[in-house]
């Protein structure tokens, strides 16, 4: 052993941790390759930007950042709680939705429960559940990365704790339809709390999608979870949060942190909820982006899964990590799939037309290289 390193254990349950893995940020790519026109398809980032009340709400509260935030995140509650006819004591808000899947494995997960996770999805989930020493089961999708509600059912055991949904899924961009959502919420045990991951719900255009809400309004044990990251483009300044019964927020809030969502936080995401404008157009230029992509990706003989979402999961086959490298080496990123255990996927986010324009030729042009 070196003289540096240090003789302290760690807990055992950090042996269990699989590093998250990001997109790579522009600049890196900029300084590593040395090319200047970089697109970034990788982190289902809002390609038009930021809301613009948002950013003004954030310069105009700059002169108040000497004081401490409202830990209580009052104001933000009741603009969230009037904008989705909610109770705010229904409601907590997080420094980014990632604090949120933490703190509700950290508020019910022991040593021992089970938790159930859909497979390939978000990876957080799992890393909740090591951190507390809590056993993942994974559930894979049907062949058409589909949820399968039987499948899940049949996981649950007496240990099991939480049932984890991502609807519309991540990577994957499908969803559950409200029928199966329904008919699971219905024969899951009472004592099971599901988490809701609707991080994506604002892309969903499918007429039986449900966002989750109104099983929360209904009282049932669910946790619904909501970023500021995705389509209201504040990935930046970290907020999200969790909507759920009341009982459920009060025991969520005893292991937050006082302090966790910073002011400027707040007042961005308090302008942004109010922004319909702002969403309606993110989701025009997604429905736009998604026919463009498809179109494109069936022209070129490509596989991919339909997708409620701001992202594709395309399918290249065996040289999907080599084509991942060269897209890279051209100047887009996207999201290799080998981490989600799909090494011959990538993960595009949906650009602008010309972010998506620029990916198809620089696709097109590897794809006639390598036949
Ligand atoms: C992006 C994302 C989140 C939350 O992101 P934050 O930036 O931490 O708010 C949650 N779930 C899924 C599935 C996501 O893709």
């Amino acid at each position: 052993m070196s003289p540096n390193e240090s003789q302290v254990q760690a807990r055992q349950a950090l042996k269990n941790l699989k590093p998250y893995s990001p997109g790579k940020p522009t600049w890196e790519v900029q300084q590593e390759l040395g090319i200047e026109k970089v697109v970034k398809l990788a982190s289902n980032e809002n390609p038009l930007g930021a809301s613009p009340k948002a950013v003004e709400a954030l310069l105009a509260y700059l002169p108040e950042i000497h004081r401490y935030p409202d830990a209580a995140t009052k104001g933000l509650n009741e603009a969230i709680a009037a904008q989705l006819n909610l109770q705010s004591d229904q409601l907590i808000v997080t420094n980014g939705a990632d604090e949120l899947i933490k703190l509700v494995a950290e508020a019910y997960l022991d040593k021992g429960d089970e938790i159930v996770i859909p497979h390939p999805t978000f990876s957080e989930y799992e890393f909740g559940g090591h951190l507390m020493g809590a056993t993942p089961v994974l559930v894979s999708f049907d062949d058409q990365f589909r949820y399968d509600v039987d499948r899940l059912l049949a996981a649950v055991t007496e240990r099991t704790k939480i049932v984890y949904l991502c609807s519309p899924n991540n990577p994957t961009g499908t969803y559950l339809p409200k029928a199966d959502l329904q008919r699971l919420l219905d024969r899951l045990p009472k004592r099971v709390l599901v988490m809701f991951d609707a991080a994506y719900s604002h892309y969903a255009s499918a007429e039986d999608y449900s966002d989750g809400l109104e099983y929360v309004r209904q009282g049932y044990p669910v946790i619904v979870l909501q970023t500021f990251s995705k389509i209201y483009g504040l990935a930046g300044i970290r907020v999200g949060f969790g909507a759920a019964s009341p009982d459920i927020i009060r025991t969520i809030l005893q292991v937050k942190e006082p302090f966790n969502v910073n002011a400027l936080a707040q007042a961005a995401a308090t302008a942004a909820i109010t922004d319909t404008e702002h969403v309606q157009k993110s989701r025009k230029v997604n429905e736009e982006g998604r026919e463009q992509l498809y179109e494109a990706f069936r022209r070129l003989g490509l596989k991919f899964t339909e997708s409620m979402s701001n992202f594709i999961l395309l399918e290249l086959g065996p040289d999907a990590g080599n084509l991942y490298q060269r897209l890279m080496a051209q100047g887009v990123i996207v999201r290799y799939g080998t981490g989600w255990g799909l090494p011959e996927h990538i993960r595009v986010t949906v650009g602008t037309r010309e972010e998506n324009e620029f990916l198809i030729e620089c696709l097109e042009s590897l794809l006639v290289q390598q036949a």
